[in-house]
């Protein structure tokens, strides 16, 4: 093997940018020649193709986004678009591949791989919602910056003695508020993978406020509700008075922190490592910190699994 492809796809993630450079530096300490893709499987299949050189990562171990640019491609869905993916990987001369992208990103990285192309998953996308790995690429980061925030948040709540909802991302996985509740000491976290009562959430507010409970903060994700929908409930049924803050895409940005940028080095390095010794079909991941891999597919059948620990330990600490 000569030449090797990376691309990102999917939302980005921080901590992206360290991704890349490891697997473009790891090529080329290996000798190998390593092109980037630019804007993901779209541009996989526009033949939107360079050569990296070990300066073409310089500067960028400490920005978030990717420098790669990422974008969703429907036409990869289908095995047309695949076919043209692999034409373009081709013409070339590109003869394995590495996908830095989440859940969706790895289905596209299965189909290459299906479709006899070597392909290696790295997981990047700060849900951490990918079976066979603790962590993903950004979530640290995304988990400081909303932890910043609910501070920030919890200090003007003090003063104005106001319930703040404050809804942060994760269609399907709830760690990002889980985590971030236990860490800002929110006394109600509603994740998707738990259906918490709305009435026991609003029984327990008008407890607190009987008992003199200044101010209360509500986690919420995404996938269970808007921020909105659970003030207008709060509203509606007690004499709180709500403020929504919705964190949207500020959790997606900002320099990764050290604990991304060693795990994208790490796992970005790995999946070279891996294409080397002739693998395929197989995504890079840390458990117990110790890096791992596992097949692709293995990982995307398996749905990923709350904390149920970590959630109860939430719920004692906040009562
Ligand atoms: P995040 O979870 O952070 O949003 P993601 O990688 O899951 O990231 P998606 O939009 O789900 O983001 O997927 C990214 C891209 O992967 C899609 O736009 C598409 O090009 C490709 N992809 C997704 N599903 C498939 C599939 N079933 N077959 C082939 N390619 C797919």
């Amino acid at each position: 093997m000569k030449r090797i492809g990376v691309l990102t796809s999917g939302g980005d993630s921080p901590g992206m940018n360290a991704a890349i450079r490891a697997v473009v530096r790891k090529a080329i300490y290996h000798n190998l020649e390593v092109f980037g893709i630019y804007y993901g499987f779209q541009g996989l299949i526009d033949g939107n193709i360079e050569k990296m050189e070990l300066g073409s990562v310089g500067d960028i171990i400490h920005r978030g986004g990717t420098k790669l640019y990422t974008a969703r491609c429907e036409e990869f869905k289908t095995p047309e678009g695949q076919q043209k993916g692999i034409e373009q990987l081709k013409k070339f001369g590109i003869e394995a591949l590495v996908v830095i992208g989440g859940d969706g990103s790895f289905m596209g990285a299965k189909k290459l791989a299906e479709q006899g192309f070597p392909t290696i998953g790295v997981p990047g996308t700060i849900d951490n919602d990918i079976p066979g790995t603790d962590f993903t690429i950004g979530f640290d980061t995304a988990l400081n910056t909303a932890i910043d925030a609910v501070d920030k948040i919890r200090d003007t709540a003090t003063s104005h003695e106001r319930t703040y909802i404050v809804e942060v991302m994760g269609r399907d996985a709830g760690d990002l508020a889980l985590w971030t509740g236990l860490a800002a000491g929110a006394e109600t976290i509603m994740i998707p993978e738990a259906g918490e009562d709305i009435d026991e959430i609003i029984n327990r507010l008008k407890r607190g406020h009987k008992r003199g409970k200044k101010h209360s903060i509500i986690l919420v994700a995404e996938g269970v509700s808007s921020g909105s929908e659970v003030a207008q409930q709060i509203e509606d049924r007690t004499e709180l008075e709500t403020r929504v803050t919705v964190l949207g895409h500020i959790q997606r940005g900002g320099s990764p922190t050290g604990r991304d940028r060693v795990l994208a080095s790490r796992l970005g390095a790995k999946a070279v490592e891996l294409l080397l010794a002739g693998e395929a079909g197989l995504m890079v991941g840390i458990e117990n910190n110790k890096l791992v891999y596992h097949a692709i597919e293995d990982a995307l059948e398996k749905k990923a699994s709350l904390d149920q620990e970590m959630y109860q330990l939430s719920k004692e600490l906040s009562i």
